[in-house]
């Protein structure tokens, strides 16, 4: 293991630290207004990560309970991501990806197709973000069917770009852009596969698949019933629709299996993936069947769908890594196992509590649904003034969400729980 010692919080300024305030102040001046939040009491500037820790300008140091929104599955920093992406980047940083492209994009996308949930064949399209992801999923629909309407659900997130957003539910995101939104998604009940085939009804367009995360994500943790995702399995299969599971969050073992729809045994037509795919180098994929996918046609020069950093080098050396120790550290299992834990002791110490509703999860992604929003964001502020760093999520931000990197120590775990509990009350 590369990080079982995760070192416990060392708290040297007041949070934010003085440095942490002064670059607030100037960022104030230079940054777009709806990007960083500049409340009294965050941000802290990030300086260095290792592992499950953060270190802040000010020389705090902090547990991570978020894993930087979930992407460092394999700790921040792993040693051999590092070194892969600092190889890569000398010999080549930047290549010709849908022209000219390097060995390490083959590499990865076998590497990656040996992992699809159910086998082969299947070919994927590797993009930047999460979102990207998602729009060639969305893409994909329209092509591989003719059909733009997709059922996506209640509290549901799958980016911010604009087809993407489409299908975020959450209208906050949403009424500033609604104009420039198609529209061609209906919401559905998360957990209710019936009420998808009811919602898709309403569409104004034809409906050419069902998008969901199996385990909501910033919607607040959401698991939904078991039995759902093969339903809708059953139901795409029944209605001629495309199932894209979304497992931008869920995915490279923060559930505690490679993939959340392996819990199900659900084989998806469409994978989106993202965060801890590369651990920390941006770099997302669509993966789908062959057989849905080679409806694209084939390329003669010029790519319909690409980008100008598709299959980034360094990125895609980064992902290789990680898969490779995800696989020899035993992450998966140990998400798995840590996971069931961490569910235990938030059950327990906050059982009875009034602040607390529901404390939920699957492997390492918890969700302690919280009485309000309010106090989700005290408790948040006070764990990251006691050197412990988690986030609210849930549509009105009424959930702490518990994401760490998987190789968080479990001292460390135990401790930064503590923390949250004491927090809670
Ligand atoms: N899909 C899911 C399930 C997500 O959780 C996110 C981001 O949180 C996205 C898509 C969008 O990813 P990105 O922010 O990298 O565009």
């Amino acid at each position: 293991m590369s990080d079982v010692t995760t070192l416990l919080p060392e708290i040297v300024t007041e949070v934010p630290g003085p440095r942490s305030r002064e670059l607030a102040k100037r960022l104030a001046d230079v940054e777009s207004r709806n990007v960083t939040c500049l409340a009294p009491d965050a941000p802290i500037f990030w300086e260095r990560a290792s592992g499950a820790n953060v270190v802040d300008v000010d020389g705090n140091r902090y547990v991570d309970l978020g894993a930087g929104f979930g992407v460092a599955n394999v700790g921040h920093a792993h040693p051999r991501v590092v070194s892969a992406v600092q190889e890569q980047a000398e010999a080549l940083l930047h290549g010709m990806g849908d022209v000219h492209p390097s060995a390490l994009k083959v590499r990865l996308l076998e590497a990656l197709a040996a992992r699809f949930p159910g086998g082969g064949p299947v070919r994927t399209v590797l993009a930047s973000s999460g979102s990207d992801a998602v729009e060639t999923a969305l893409k994909t629909v329209m092509i591989a069917t003719g059909r733009a309407g997709v059922v996506a659900f209640e509290g549901g997130y799958h980016g911010l770009s604009l087809g993407a957003l489409d299908a975020t539910a959450r209208s906050g995101f949403r009424e500033p852009f609604r104009a420039r939104l198609p529209g061609a998604t209906v919401f559905a009940r998360y957990g209710d596969a019936e009420d998808a085939e009811r919602a898709a009804a309403r569409c104004t367009e034809p409906v050419g698949a069902v998008l969901v995360e199996p385990i909501q994500g910033r919607g607040g943790e959401r698991v939904p019933p078991e039995g759902f995702l093969r339903a809708l399995r059953a139901l795409c299969d029944r209605r001629g629709w495309l199932l894209i599971l979304d497992e931008v969050y869920t995915g490279f073992g923060r559930t505690g299996r490679w993939f959340a729809c392996e819990h199900e045994a659900v084989v998806p037509d469409l994978l989106c993936l993202g965060k801890g795919l590369a651990s920390g180098m941006p770099l997302s994929a669509c993966m789908g069947r062959a057989e849905v996918m080679d409806a694209w046609p084939t390329s003669s020069g010029e790519a319909l769908h690409t980008q100008t950093y598709l299959g980034h080098p360094p990125s895609c050396a980064a992902a290789l890594a990680s898969l490779a120790v995800l696989e020899e550290e035993g992450l998966v299992e140990r998400a798995a196992r840590l996971g069931e834990r961490a569910l235990a002791i938030l059950r327990a110490g906050s059982a009875g509590r009034e602040a607390v509703r529901e404390v939920r999860g699957r492997g390492l992604m918890i969700g302690i649904a919280c009485d309000g929003a309010e106090r989700a964001a005290r408790v948040t502020r006070r764990c990251l003034e006691t050197g412990v760093i988690l986030l609210p999520s849930g549509d009105d931000g009424s959930v702490l969400s518990i994401t760490p990197p998987i190789v968080i120590g479990e001292r460390a775990l135990h401790f930064a729980l503590d923390v949250v509990l004491g927090c809670l009350s």
